[in-house]
């Protein structure tokens, strides 16, 4: 039991499709202690026997991280029930349907505020409010894609705010070394999840992954869920401001690899198809 004795919360549960619902379920399988959160109402209802299976029915909070309010009432229902605790996920993320598909010329600012605002601020300042209460030996993940390092078609907006994010992970890691506390990113291949929905030709993408990544197949929530319990366990205690892939080893490629078709033609390597 990896997670024995560790109390934390998970932010981003939208369905059992989501990446923190993989995280939560893999630290609970450990022996954690779980607190959950809501965007709104919407999702109170659906999120409630999500909450009963992490038996955390009584630790079900609402958190639209865009209001300050809400985090700072999270911190105390946290205090209330857990005292400290020892890790958080923050798995969250929104960009405005424009800055997901078409010319990256075109973005607009009010759009870019939003996406910044919710999927990189709002890891600093979750941090921020929650800090009174992490251990001294706690540890924080949030999710990261490989669109923040290199071009991805449509990724544009979300890009930016990932390369934004994963350097917040790597400056909060320095300031926070000190306190104890670590904080990490996976970088996650492609799944599809609600939020992977707006981005433009989404399915073509988990094709050419499960085609040119080493190990020949996406990634899956248990994947990503099982690597993120190892980054806030004691497994990982020397390891912050890391970005770990979690891809099946998309990242390393730089071109795939070329086959030749019956008239010695060079054609590119594809999944069967
Ligand atoms: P998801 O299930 O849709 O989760 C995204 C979560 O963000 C949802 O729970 C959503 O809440 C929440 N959220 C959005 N705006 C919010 C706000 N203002 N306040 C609080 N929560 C808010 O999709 P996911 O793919 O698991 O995404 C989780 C993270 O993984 C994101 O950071 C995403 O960029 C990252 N990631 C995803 C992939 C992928 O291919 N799926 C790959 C790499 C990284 P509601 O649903 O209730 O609106």
């Amino acid at each position: 039991m990896l997670m024995k004795g560790k109390k934390g919360v998970v932010l981003g549960i939208a369905n059992k499709k989501s990446i923190a619902y993989g995280i939560a379920k893999s630290c609970k399988e450990q022996g954690a202690d779980i607190a959950i959160t809501y965007l709104n109402e919407r999702f109170q209802k659906k999120l409630e026997p999500i909450a009963k299976e992490l038996e955390c029915e009584d630790r079900l909070y609402p958190c639209d991280v865009t209001n300050e309010k809400e985090i700072e009432d999270l911190k105390e229902s946290l205090e209330r029930d857990f005292g400290k605790i020892d890790f958080i996920v923050h798995s969250i993320a929104f960009a405005p349907k424009e800055g997901l598909s078409g010319r990256f010329v075109d973005i607009s600012k009010d759009a870019f505020r939003v996406a910044m605002d919710i999927s990189v601020y709002s890891l600093i300042e979750v941090t921020q409010k929650l800090k009174p209460i992490l251990s001294e030996n706690s540890s924080i993940v949030t999710l990261s894609y490989l669109g923040g390092v290199r071009y991805i078609p449509n990724y544009n907006l979300m890009g930016v705010a990932k390369a934004a994010l994963e350097m917040s992970v790597k400056y909060l890691a320095e300031d926070l070394g000190k306190d104890g506390v670590r904080v990490n990113a996976i970088s996650a291949g492609p799944i599809k999840t609600l939020a992977a929905a707006g981005i433009g030709d989404f399915s073509f993408m988990l094709k050419w992954n499960a085609a040119h990544s080493p190990l020949k197949r996406n990634v899956t929530i248990e994947d990503v869920g099982n690597s993120g319990m190892y980054l806030l366990s004691d497994l990982s205690k020397a390891v912050t401001g890391e970005i770990h892939y979690v891809d099946s080893g998309y990242n390393i490629m730089a071109m795939p690899a070329v086959v030749f078709d019956e008239n010695g033609k060079p054609t590119i390597a594809w999944n069967g198809e």
